[in-house]
C-alpha cells in the first residue's frame, strides 16, 4: 500500500474480493462528485486482519468497506463504533480520523433504501445470521415487522441473534429453525418475504446451489436475495420459475456504497437518482462481461 496523500485513498477489505463489484461502483462515484481518490481491493487473509487495520489507519487511508467474512470479526481490532454499528454488531464501513478506526454500519441503511414496498406488520423469513443478516434484522425490525423468523446453518447462530435483538425490538416476535427444517415451509407459508443474506449461491462459493428447496416457495411470496453476483442465482431462478415477485443485491449495494462514501467525506453529497439509475446500467454489464 503505498499512500500518495493527494489522493483521497478508499479500500475494500475482504476474503475474497474478485467477485466484488465495490471497486467499480465506487470509482464511479469519486469521479462523479468529482473526489480526487481511488477505491481498491484487498484480499485480506483472517491471520493479518489487525495489522491491515493498523496499517490504514497509520498510512493515510480515508475509508474502508468490510466485506465476507470479517463483519463481525473485525470489531474488536477498531477505536470506536457507530450507534447503528453497536445495535447491529456488525460493520461494513471504516472511517479513519484523528488517527482512530471508525466502524460503521450502512447495511441496514442500503437495504431499507431498497425496498419499494412497505413491510409494516408483515411477518419475514430470514436466512442466515451473518454480518449481513443483522443489518436486514434491524432494518425488518424498525420498519415495523410483526414476525422474523431466522434459518441459519449453525443454529447458536441464529439463536445469539435472538439473544442480541429481541430485547432491543420487544415488539417484534423473533424466532430461529434450523435450515432446511420441515419447518422452513409452514414458516415460508404465511410470510411476505424471504430474504437470502448468506453466502449460498454466492460467485466462487457456491454458485450452483440455493439455500432452500424450490417446493418451499410460493407464487405469492417475495424473494429478495441479497447476493449481486451472479446477477440471477439460482434461488432467484426457482423463485421465477414459482412466479414470485423477486429482486437481488444489487440496489442495496449501491445504497450502502453510497452512503459509505457519504461517512468517510463527511459531507451530504447531493442524491441524484440519475447516478444511481448509471452505476446500476454500468455494474449489470460488468457482470455480463464477467
Ligand atoms: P458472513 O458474515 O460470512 O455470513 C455468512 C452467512 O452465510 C452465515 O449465515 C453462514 O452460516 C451462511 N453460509 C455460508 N456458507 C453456507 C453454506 N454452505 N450453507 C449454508 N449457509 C452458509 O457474510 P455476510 O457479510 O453476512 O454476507 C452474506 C452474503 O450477503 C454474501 O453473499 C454477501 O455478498 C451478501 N451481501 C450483499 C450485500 C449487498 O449490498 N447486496 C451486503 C452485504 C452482504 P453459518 O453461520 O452457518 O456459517
Amino acid at each position: 500500500m503505498n499512500h500518495d496523500h493527494s489522493i483521497k485513498k478508499f479500500y475494500l477489505i475482504g476474503n475474497p474480493v474478485k467477485h466484488s463489484l465495490s471497486p467499480v461502483m465506487q470509482n464511479i462515484f469519486l469521479n462523479y462528485y468529482e473526489i480526487q481518490g481511488k477505491y481498491e481491493a484487498l484480499l485480506v487473509e483472517p491471520s493479518d486482519l489487525a495489522g491491515v487495520v493498523k496499517q490504514l489507519k497509520q498510512g493515510g487511508a480515508l475509508g474502508a468497506n468490510i466485506t465476507v467474512p470479517f463483519k463481525e470479526s473485525i470489531i474488536p481490532h477498531l477505536d470506536v463504533l457507530s450507534d447503528d454499528a453497536r445495535l447491529i454488531g456488525s460493520v461494513n464501513a471504516l472511517r479513519f480520523h484523528d488517527g482512530l478506526a471508525e466502524g460503521f454500519n450502512t447495511d441496514a441503511f442500503g437495504f431499507q433504501k431498497s425496498l419499494s414496498f412497505p413491510i409494516a406488520g408483515d411477518k419475514i423469513v430470514l436466512l442466515g445470521a451473518g454480518g449481513a443478516a443483522r443489518g436486514i434484522l434491524t432494518a425488518c425490525c424498525s420498519l415495523g415487522c410483526h414476525e422474523v423468523a431466522i434459518y441459519n446453518r449453525t443454529i447458536h447462530r441464529a439463536r445469539k441473534l435472538i439473544d442480541d435483538f429481541q430485547g432491543k425490538f420487544p415488539h417484534v416476535h423473533l424466532k430461529t429453525i434450523q435450515l432446511n427444517d420441515e419447518r422452513l415451509a409452514m414458516e415460508i407459508l404465511d410470510a411476505k418475504m424471504i430474504v437470502n443474506a448468506t453466502s449460498v449461491g454466492m460467485k466462487s462459493h457456491s454458485e450452483d446451489s440455493s439455500p432452500l428447496k424450490a417446493e418451499f416457495l410460493h407464487k405469492d411470496l417475495i424473494v429478495y436475495d441479497i447476493i449481486y453476483n451472479p446477477p440471477e442465482t439460482k434461488l432467484i431462478q426457482l423463485a421465477k420459475a414459482k412466479g414470485c415477485c423477486y429482486m437481488n443485491g444489487l440496489t442495496m449495494l449501491i445504497h450502502q456504497g453510497l452512503e459509505s462514501l457519504k461517512i468517510w467525506i463527511g459531507d451530504d453529497l447531493p442524491f441524484a437518482e440519475s447516478l444511481i439509475r448509471q452505476v446500476e446500467k454500468t455494474l449489470n454489464e460488468e457482470l455480463l462481461s464477467q
